[in-house]
């Protein structure tokens, strides 16, 4: 059992999470943050952030570790373990219980800034060939194939930008989208343009993941004609959007038919006292690094409003 208890504990260290940890901490609230894996979440993935205010250019790795040590700096305390459930407590007032895949926690209030996972396509292969071949991040893997050919699934930022990093190293990148136009940003497909070993195959979809050892080759089915073709590759970088990890939580937050936590104005859960959201995992509209930071600092703040309470004491 955990020696010391904590007045707000934050289950997720990206950019919501830290941010939600600096606001709680510098209202003189305890804080316990608890990571799966390494601080950051899905940022670190980004070369380069060019659409966050007043940082243009700022290494994803960069912005994270700068995040976390400011959030140190006001003595947030960062915890690596798996967080399997929580236990709400009997009364309001009295702590949560954390189970942990290494240790329990405990906390008069709980913030959850778990994310999303990366969405799979769902085909046979596809699990095995993940790490020999099939890759969710650009950043991370794409050295590996330098000078050979590789494949993009998605339409989205994330598709737009894996490609266009990966065009600077590879010798060729096949973007697949299962739409004739892209969702990502109109900036990021006109980048994309100026590189002419990038192909588009629009309107059609993986349909067979071929490779035994490593990836060889993808099936991909035309939506209109219902022809199919080979595409030998190298690598091929999944980036077809996340999907909530929120349902494990359900005791404590409502989720919604897609998996996303519903909070209200403050990023309270409707459910249970002392409980808050912040970040991608909650249920809204827009997505984006802004975003996330901006739930953080709300949700941080309203935890520490809500210990506050308990106390007795109003926030201001
Ligand atoms: P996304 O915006 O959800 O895009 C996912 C893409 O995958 C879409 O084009 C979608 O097609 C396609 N897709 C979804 N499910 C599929 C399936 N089962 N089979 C085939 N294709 C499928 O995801 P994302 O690009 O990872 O971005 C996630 C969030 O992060 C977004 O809010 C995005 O704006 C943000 N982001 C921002 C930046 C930036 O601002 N620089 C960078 C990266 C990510 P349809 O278009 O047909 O739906």
């Amino acid at each position: 059992m955990s020696a010391k208890k904590y007045d707000v504990a934050i289950i997720g260290a990206g950019p919501a999470g830290m941010t939600a940890a600096i606001y709680s901490a510098r209202a003189g609230k305890s804080v316990l943050v608890i990571e799966k894996k390494s601080p950051g979440g899905q940022i670190v993935n980004t070369l380069e952030v060019d659409n966050y205010p007043a940082t243009p250019g700022i290494s994803g790795v960069k912005y994270a570790m700068t995040l976390q040590k400011q959030a140190q700096d006001f003595d947030a305390v960062f915890q690596f373990d798996e967080i399997k459930s929580i236990d709400e407590p009997k009364k309001e007032g009295d702590y949560f219980v954390i189970h942990g895949k290494n240790d329990e926690y405990e906390a008069l209030s709980i913030i959850l800034s778990t994310g999303l996972e990366n969405r799979k396509i769902g085909l046979e292969n596809e699990d095995k060939l993940v790490g020999h071949g099939i890759s969710f991040c650009a950043a991370c893997d794409g050295a590996f194939f330098k000078g050979k050919d590789v494949a993009v699934y998605g339409g989205g930022n994330t598709a737009l930008e894996d490609a266009s990093y990966l065009a600077t190293i590879c010798k060729s990148v096949t973007i697949i989208h299962r739409r004739d136009r892209f969702r990502g940003e109109q900036a990021l497909v006109d980048a994309l343009k100026k590189y002419d070993n990038v192909n588009y195959i629009m309107e059609s979809t993986i349909v067979e993941l071929k490779g035994d050892k490593l990836i060889e080759s993808v099936v991909v089915k035309d939506k209109n004609t219902g022809e199919t073709k080979e595409v030998k590759i190298n690598g091929l970088f999944l980036a077809i959007g996340q999907i909530p990890s929120g349902a494990d939580f359900a005791n404590l937050v409502k989720v919604d038919e897609r998996g996303y936590y519903e909070v209200d104005e403050s990023c309270a859960s409707k459910l249970v006292a002392g409980v808050f959201v912040a970040g991608d995992g909650r249920s809204k509209k827009i997505r984006q690094l802004t975003t996330a930071v901006a739930d953080g600092s709300v949700a941080g703040s309203s935890a520490a409003a809500y210990i506050d309470r308990l106390n007795g004491r109003e926030y201001v």
